[in-house]
């Protein structure tokens, strides 16, 4: 970065030290990953310029011939990478996540109208109708949570679907450690003639590498952010079936030109260009055999990580996990989320602070904490190094042994540099 240096030394020491941060702590963030060098060369190329405002060969600028074929490719291989056929349609504009799911609500519902989301203090997003978001603001959100074990309750949410008959369910989660049966919630839709969304933001690298069923048999749309375990920018991605048409609209158009239509010019201007074309590198990434591996690695990590966890004593929501992520219980260590995050921080691992299913405590410090592997999984850790992880949970947590800690995460992140 000489230019920057040059330039502005401020924010060039900024970045270097946030560059510092991550190369010397343990990121157990489950949202979070560490994207490719390729993937941040072309967010900084010159695509950063251009306007692009419409869709490939019907743009509102002058121009756009390159970009138009970078966004065919983003959507081509989008494609390719959860082996759709030619029902579904991709969007890849969206700016990230929350705008992503807004489109969608947008194209499909109508203020006031019913949709089914789970909880955000029981695992789901704040866009799956949290009352501070604009989904509990402008829907009338029924929430779902978990039972007491901390499963998904299929029936009871059936049971809850048939009473409300929502036009919309979304299935999909940010806190949820098990596999989520997409095909139940698609049964339950079509029973009650809701839409069936699913926002696969977390598990969209798992999915891909076939280490988490697809949703794509049974939902009318799914949308993914790409940047957790997908591994790429930050970004969305929006896919639909244009098979199917709006109900109840005034004109009859498929799902994907309501959807194309609210993302542009419904919610967005020009879309950013830098950030789909870095999207489709990170797809073509998401191909290889070495990504596949990778997918199945962190699931691997996270089993071993929860048995290891549990093994020192400390306790697992629902008893472990599935996918990339889990929930530590701390009530029983006689700690609060906070306290452990700082804790845990001060000794260079990161995680978040997050309620637990039926949370006594508020979500400001909740008595639970959020762990992933997509991370260090990236960087390379396995087995042993879960273990070691574990180990060293324990001894903050339990021991507050903050200073030898320490020491052991700056050798850990040394035997294991981010390229
Ligand atoms: C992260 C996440 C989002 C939102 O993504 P942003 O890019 O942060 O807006 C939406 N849904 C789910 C399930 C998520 O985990």
């Amino acid at each position: 970065m000489t230019q920057l240096k040059k330039y502005d030394p401020e924010v060039a020491t900024l970045v270097a030290a946030e560059a510092r941060r991550q190369q010397n702590t343990i990121d157990l963030i489950p949202s979070e990953n560490i994207v490719s060098r390729a993937v941040r060369e072309t967010l900084g190329s010159e695509l950063t310029n251009k306007y692009s405002e419409g869709y490939a060969h019907k743009r509102y600028y002058a121009g756009n011939r390159v970009i138009d074929d970078i966004e065919l490719l983003a959507i081509e291989r989008a494609k390719k990478v959860f082996g759709l056929g030619k029902e579904w349609s991709v969007n890849v504009q969206a700016l990230s996540g929350s705008p992503a799911n807004m489109a969608v609500y947008f194209a499909l519902l109508k203020p006031g109208d019913k949709v089914m989301g789970m909880s955000l203090s029981f695992g789901g997003h704040l866009t799956h109708g949290a009352s501070v978001n604009f989904s509990g603001k402008l829907f009338t959100m029924i929430p779902y949570g978990v039972d007491r074990k901390g499963y998904l309750d299929y029936a009871a949410i059936r049971e809850l679907a048939v009473k409300e008959k929502p036009r919309m369910i979304i299935a999909g989660a940010t806190a949820y450690s098990r596999v989520i049966d997409f095909e139940k919630f698609g049964a339950i839709a079509r029973e009650v003639g809701a839409y069936l969304m699913v926002d696969m933001a977390h598990i969209a690298g798992l999915v891909a590498v076939g280490a988490h069923p697809s949703p794509f048999p049974h939902a009318d749309v799914v949308t993914t952010t790409t940047h957790k375990t997908l591994r790429g920018p930050r970004g969305a991605l929006i896919f639909s079936r244009n098979d199917r048409v709006l109900r109840a609209g005034e004109k009859e158009i498929s799902l994907s030109q309501a959807i194309d239509k609210a993302v542009f010019p419904g919610l967005q201007g020009g879309p950013h260009d830098n950030q789909t074309a870095a999207i489709a590198v990170a797809l073509k990434e998401a191909m290889t055999p070495t990504f596949k591996k990778y997918g199945r690695q962190i699931v691997k990590n996270a089993d071993v990580l929860a048995s290891a966890l549990q093994k020192h004593g400390i306790e697992i929501v629902s008893g472990g996990t599935d996918n990339h992520l889990m929930l530590i219980d701390l009530t029983k260590l006689g700690i609060s989320g906070r306290e452990a995050q700082d804790r845990l921080e001060e000794a260079g691992i990161v995680v978040n602070r997050n309620t637990i299913p039926y949370d006594t405590r508020s979500p400001f410090d909740p008595s639970g904490i959020r762990i992933g592997t997509p991370s260090v999984t990236t960087r390379g850790m396995k087995e042993k190094e879960m273990r070691e992880i574990a180990r060293m949970i324990s001894g903050v947590l339990m021991k507050a042994d903050i200073k030898s800690t320490k020491k052991a995460v700056a050798g850990l992140c040394a035997r294991f540099p981010i390229a």
